[in-house]
C-alpha cells in the first residue's frame, strides 16, 4: 500500500537526488508527514512505548503493538539515529490489585512472574531490549506521579473530590480529544470516571489518585492527600517525562490506547510542562481473531506460549506479525504462521546457497545489494510489504541468476552483506538451535522409546512432531536432527 497520501510536506515529493526522508502516519494529524526529530538528524529520537499490564502473559496481540513498535526501533536505528526507547511495565491497577489479590500473595510476588515471562517472549520474538522498562510501582515513578498531581492541583487542572481521590478538570484543558479527533461539544463531558477505561459515552474528569478502598486490600501509598494508588494514565505521564524529558519525538501503542489513554496522558503532561507532549503519535491497527480484537476479556487469544506448544517458533510469529503493514487489522490464523514458515523457509534455503556458492570470495558490486530500495520502503510509513517485495525479488532473481550460473561468487558475498544489513531491521536470520522447547521434548521421547527399541511408540512420536510442523532425520551414530517440515503451508 502507499501510504504517501496526504503528506503535507510538499518539498518530500519534489524530485530529488538526496534520499527521500522518513515519512509516518501521525495520528493527531491523521496524515503521513515528514519525520523531523526533536534532536537534529543524526541523533537522538526518543521513544516511548506503552507496554504491558503484568496480570496475565502477553497474548500475540500485544505482540503485534510490541513487534511493529520494535520494526519502528531498528529502522530508524538502521536510519543512523540513536533510539532511546521506554517501555513501561503497568504493575498497579485493578487487574493487578484483583489477581494479587484472588492468590492471597503481595502485588509484587504476583506481578513477578508475568514480569519474567514477558521479558523471556520479548526475547523469543527477537525483540531488541528497550533501554529502560521502568515499573509503575517503582518509588521513584510513584514520587514522579505525586509530584505531577500536586502540580496539576495547584494550576487548577486538577482536583480532589469527595471520595478523597483526586481527578483531572476535563474542562480546563480545552484540547481533550484532539488526538481522538472527539468533537467534545457534541459528547458533553460530565461527571466523573474512576475507571481507567471509559467509554466516549461515559466521558468525564478522570481520576489522577485513587483514594484507597477495601477491595485495593494492602496495595496503597502514602501522599498528600492520603492513602490510595495511582490510576493508570499518570502512570504513563510520569514514566515517560522521568526518563525521555517534556517532549518526546514518538510515542506507540495499539489503537485501542488512543481513547482514553493516550488522550489522558497529553492532558497530564502538557497541563503539568506547558510544552507540546509528544510530535508523533503511531499506532498499529488490532491483531484480529475471527474478526473480533484479540483481548483477554474476550477470551480470543493465544499466547507466544500457546504457540510454541504447537510447535512453532518465536520467529515464525514474529514474521507473521511483521509482514502485514500496521495499519492494517490483520486477521491471525494458524494458517499464517504455516504461511510464514513457508516464506522463511525460502529465505534459509537462499541463504544456505549463497553461502555455499559465496564460499571465500571477496564481495563483488550487485545492483539489488548496492540498491537502498528495501530501506526507502520502511522511510514510506514503514511499508513492509514493498520491503519485503524488495527481499523476495532478490531472491528470486538471485537464484535465477545461479541456475543460469551467472552469479559470480563475489556478487553472491554481496548479496549476504545486504542481507546481514537488512536484517538488522528484520531479525528474521536463521534459528540457530531454535527448536521449539514441546517439539524437543517429544523428539527426545522418540529417540528414548528408539532406543528401547519400542518401534511403535517411535513411530506414533515421529508423527506427532511432524504434526507440529518439524521433521526428524535420524543420522548414524549421532543424535536426530530436528528440521522444519519443507512447504508446510
Ligand atoms: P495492555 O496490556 O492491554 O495495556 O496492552 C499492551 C499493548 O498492546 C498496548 O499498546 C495495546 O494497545 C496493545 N494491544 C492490546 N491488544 C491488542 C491487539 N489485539 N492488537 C494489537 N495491539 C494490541
Ligand atoms: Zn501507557
Amino acid at each position: 500500500m502507499c501510504a504517501c497520501h496526504g503528506d503535507a510536506d510538499a518539498e518530500a515529493f519534489a524530485p530529488t537526488t538526496r534520499p527521500m526522508p522518513i515519512r509516518f502516519f501521525n495520528t493527531r494529524s491523521r496524515a503521513v508527514e515528514t519525520f523531523t526529530p526533536i534532536d537534529p538528524p543524526g541523533a537522538t529520537v526518543s521513544l516511548y512505548t506503552c507496554g504491558p499490564t503484568v496480570y496475565a502473559h502477553a497474548h500475540i496481540g500485544n505482540f503485534r503493538a510490541y513487534t511493529f513498535e520494535d520494526l519502528l526501533q531498528r529502522h530508524l536505528e538502521w536510519r543512523g539515529y540513536v533510539v532511546r526507547r521506554v517501555m513501561n511495565l503497568t504493575d498497579v491497577d485493578d487487574k493487578t490489585i484483583r489477581g494479587c489479590r484472588a492468590e492471597g500473595i503481595p502485588l509484587a510476588q504476583f506481578t513477578a512472574r508475568f514480569k519474567t515471562a514477558f521479558f523471556e517472549d520479548l526475547e523469543a520474538m527477537r525483540i531488541r531490549p528497550a533501554e529502560a522498562y521502568p515499573a509503575a510501582t517503582d518509588p521513584e515513578n510513584i514520587g514522579q506521579m505525586i509530584a505531577m498531581i500536586a502540580r496539576l492541583l495547584e494550576s487548577g487542572h486538577a482536583y480532589q473530590a469527595d471520595d478523597r481521590s483526586v481527578y483531572f478538570r476535563l474542562s480546563a484543558f480545552p484540547d481533550y480529544g484532539k488526538l481522538a479527533h472527539l468533537d467534545l461539544a457534541e459528547l458533553r463531558p460530565g461527571g466523573r470516571v474512576r475507571s481507567d477505561e471509559y467509554e466516549k459515552e461515559s466521558i468525564g474528569d478522570f481520576a489522577l489518585w485513587k483514594a484507597w478502598d477495601e477491595e485495593d486490600g494492602e496495595v496503597a501509598w502514602e501522599s498528600p492527600w492520603g492513602r490510595g494508588r495511582p490510576g493508570w494514565h499518570i502512570e504513563c505521564s510520569a514514566m515517560a517525562t522521568r526518563l525521555l524529558g517534556d517532549e518526546i519525538d514518538i510515542h506507540c501503542g495499539g489503537v485501542d490506547n488512543i481513547f482514553p489513554h493516550h488522550e489522558a496522558e497529553i492532558a497530564q503532561s502538557e497541563c503539568c510542562t506547558g510544552k507540546r507532549f509528544v510530535r508523533y503519535w503511531l499506532h498499529c491497527a488490532h491483531l484480529l481473531a475471527e474478526g473480533q480484537k484479540m483481548s483477554k476479556s474476550l477470551g480470543n487469544f493465544f499466547t507466544l506460549r500457546d504457540l510454541l506448544a504447537r510447535g512453532f517458533t518465536g520467529r515464525e510469529l514474529r514474521y507473521a506479525l511483521l509482514s502485514v503493514h500496521y495499519r492494517l487489522p490483520l486477521n491471525f490464523r494458524i494458517v499464517s504462521l504455516e504461511g510464514a514458515r513457508s516464506a522463511l523457509g525460502r529465505i534459509d534455503e537462499w541463504l544456505a546457497r549463497l553461502t555455499d556458492h559465496a564460499g571465500t570470495a571477496p564481495a563483488e558490486p550487485h545492483p539489488a545489494a548496492g540498491s537502498d530500495a528495501f530501506g526507502e520502503a520502511l522511510d514510506d510509513d514503514l511499508n513492509i510489504s514493498a520491503a519485503l517485495a524488495v527481499l523476495f525479488d532478490a531472491i528470486r532473481d538471485s537464484h535465477r541468476a545461479l541456475d543460469a550460473q551467472t552469479l559470480t561468487a563475489g556478487q553472491a558475498r554481496s548479496l549476504l552483506d545486504w542481507w546481514a544489513g537488512i536484517d538488522t531491521v528484520l531479525a528474521l536470520s536463521p534459528e540457530v538451535g531454535g527448536i521449539p522447547a514441546a517439539v524437543q521434548a517429544l523428539a527426545d521421547e522418540r529417540a528414548a522409546a528408539r532406543a528401547a527399541k519400542n518401534w511403535a511408540e517411535s513411530d506414533r512420536l515421529r508423527d506427532a512432531v511432524r504434526g507440529m510442523g518439524w521433521e526428524i532425520k535420524d543420522t548414524r551414530g549421532g543424535p536426530a536432527k530436528l528440521s522444519p517440515v519443507k512447504g508446510a503451508a
